[in-house]
């Protein structure tokens, strides 16, 4: 059988969390829930975790997604758990894709970030399925050498992308290929078809009909006779199916266990056609592009035609970057003298974040013991201001028009506990500057502006004393 087909899901969710209760604030936009993770809960983890989907699709799951899961839905979390476990123990393959920890914008990213976010997802990966991941979702598929080369290192062995992510005029999305990096590492990478997946994702009226889908559309996307082995492959976000458009999770559901196989389809996942084929053919990817933004990666970082009024995004990742440049500083300063891994210390974290190694521990293994408990007390607080300053570059709060939502908000949160970290531990004043830099960005109506968002925040903040 020649012909395979299969659907990737992209499930995310970013940190909702507010950094100091751990608690997540009401989301008056998802009433009558209290937040958006319970309402897309009800409407499509929990419906398409009862109809198994999570073993008929290829699919990924963020970190902070799975972590909330884990904690507020445990049965479902354990569904999803248990139906990737059927065929890796079936095939000896998942069918579940790592992702980068945070879901960051990887190619606006320095090199340190790209790594601790890239090694997180991994270390999240193996400790929620118990083995380590054959393929990794970049967030909104943004790509660049750098990262690719980092998944090459890390035994990744491949990802998807949008067809046009592809450095030629026309790429026959029917096989997969293999990308040859600068370091003479390789990895393969998957083109999602174009046509078809625009059609799950923007046009209703073709998911209606599973069998019509099949029929329509799916078998009009094999190009050739030639007898080789071909692949379609979909994807899309996964929350489309039952949460932005209804009753999608059943589709899904017969799509894959009815409809494909009735038309003669194989369904497979990526992951089994890196095992079972050798892939010869060669592309290269065009750097600094993405799924979800026709400008490259402009979304995220300034205005671009999918947000021409967005002027808001560019100072507000000024004021970001240049933050986390001084949290990375204050966090060099405080551990140089004892250790000189800090960054791989920084990995590491995410043992404490999963529960694995108690946070006095980790830091003792990478410190010379020179440090005293004062000084180790700080290097765990400044752990925690890297985490978060990690945590506010979330690809959300650029990707909308509006500035005055949820996730720009939540982004300017994480960078002010961040500062006031710092404060905390060392009593440098990163805040000054930070408050400066926001106030440069104000939404299109000029009605809210970022430092206002700052220190609304650093008042409830200061409110609470001591670093808890
Ligand atoms: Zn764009």
């Amino acid at each position: 059988m020649p012909f395979n087909f299969s659907v990737h899901g992209h499930f995310y969710q970013p940190s909702r969390e507010d950094p100091l209760t751990g608690l997540i604030p009401d989301e008056p936009g998802a009433s009558p829930f209290p937040n958006w993770n319970e309402c897309i809960f009800e409407r499509c983890y929990r419906p398409n975790a009862e109809a198994e989907n999570f073993r008929k699709i290829s699919f990924d799951i963020g970190p902070t997604l799975l972590r909330w899961l884990e904690r507020n839905k445990p049965a479902t979390y354990q569904q999803i758990l248990e139906q990737e476990r059927q065929n890796f123990q079936l095939y000896a393959i998942s069918n579940a894709m790592a992702q980068a920890y945070y879901h960051l914008i990887l190619p606006l990213a320095s090199r340190e970030d790209k790594l601790t976010q890239i090694l997180w997802g991994i270390r999240d990966y193996e400790h929620r399925f118990g083995h380590a991941p054959q393929g990794l979702w970049l967030p909104e598929t943004a790509v660049d050498i750098e990262s690719l080369e980092i998944l090459a290192e890390q035994e990744i062995q491949f990802t998807i992308l949008a067809p046009w992510q592809a450095d030629v005029e026309h790429v026959d999305t029917n096989h997969p290929y293999q990308v040859e990096l600068p370091s003479g590492n390789s990895l393969a990478v998957f083109f999602y078809d174009g046509y078809l997946s625009g059609q799950v994702s923007f046009y209703p009226a073709a998911t209606r009909n599973a069998d019509e889908f099949v029929n329509d559309h799916v078998l009009a996307a094999y190009h050739g006779e030639d007898g080789s082995q071909k692949l379609v492959l979909v994807a899309s976000d996964g929350e489309l199916y039952g949460h932005h458009q209804a009753f999608r999770d059943k589709f899904l559901s017969y799509l894959l266990d009815g409809a494909a196989n009735d038309a003669g389809l194989n369904v497979i996942f990526p992951g089994q056609w890196v095992e079972d084929y050798d892939i010869q053919a060669e592309v290269a990817i065009r750097p600094n592009t993405s799924w979800s933004c026709h400008h490259g990666v402009d979304r995220w970082r300034g205005v671009c035609g999918d947000a021409p009024l967005a002027t808001w995004k560019a100072p507000l990742r000024n004021a970001l970057d240049r933050l986390a440049g001084a949290v990375d500083q204050a966090y060099l300063d405080l551990t140089r003298p004892f250790t000189a891994e800090p960054w791989e210390l920084r990995d590491d974290y995410i043992q404490v974040l999963l529960g694995q190694t108690p946070l006095p521990e980790l830091i003792r293994s990478h410190t010379n013991g020179l440090a005293s408990l004062a000084e180790l007390d700080a290097i765990g607080v400044l752990l925690e201001a890297e985490n978060n300053r990690m945590k506010m570059f979330a690809s959300d709060a650029w990707f909308f028009e509006d500035f005055d939502r949820i996730e720009p908000r939540n982004a300017i949160h994480y960078a002010a506990y961040s500062a006031w970290l710092v404060k905390g531990a060392t009593g440098r004043d990163l805040f000054t500057a930070l408050k400066a830099d926001l106030a440069q960005a104000v939404g299109t109506d000029g009605a809210l502006s970022g430092d206002a968002v700052f220190s609304a925040y650093w008042e409830w903040l200061e409110g609470h004393h001591g670093v808890s």
